[in-house]
């Protein structure tokens, strides 16, 4: 939640060109969203599909993955037993968030539920 320093009125967040921007409806005064950290982005990217959501998590991840950390887990599909690490709440806020892991040796990407 954001409020316009201008006029007051409750700002709506909205994506343009990757970036998360807050505007006013009111006066249309605009301001950047700070976004440090994958999670934030992935966060904030999940609104498609189900093929879709596994591409746009796999080509973030090619960039954040060295702020992730990592967990012993092992991959389904090579075996190696260290993958990268996320949760992401894909649907609704009352449904759990959903885990997903990167295999550190082929790449490959799976989820887990809680
Ligand atoms: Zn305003
Ligand atoms: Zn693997």
């Amino acid at each position: 939640m954001k409020f316009c320093p201008k006029c007051g009125s409750l700002m709506i967040a909205r994506r343009e060109n990757g970036k998360l921007v807050y505007i006013c409806p009111r006066c249309g005064y605009r301001e950047e969203a700070q976004q440090n950290t994958a999670i934030k982005i992935l966060s904030t990217t999940i609104k498609h599909s189900e093929k879709e959501r596994m591409v746009v998590i796999t080509e973030e991840m090619k960039l954040e993955e060295k702020l992730l950390p990592k967990v012993k887990i092992q991959c389904p599909r090579c075996g190696n037993d260290e993958a990268y690490y996320w949760v992401v709440q894909t649907r609704r806020a009352d449904e759990p968030p959903t885990r997903f892991y990167k295999c550190t040796r082929c790449g490959y990407v799976w989820r887990e539920y809680d």
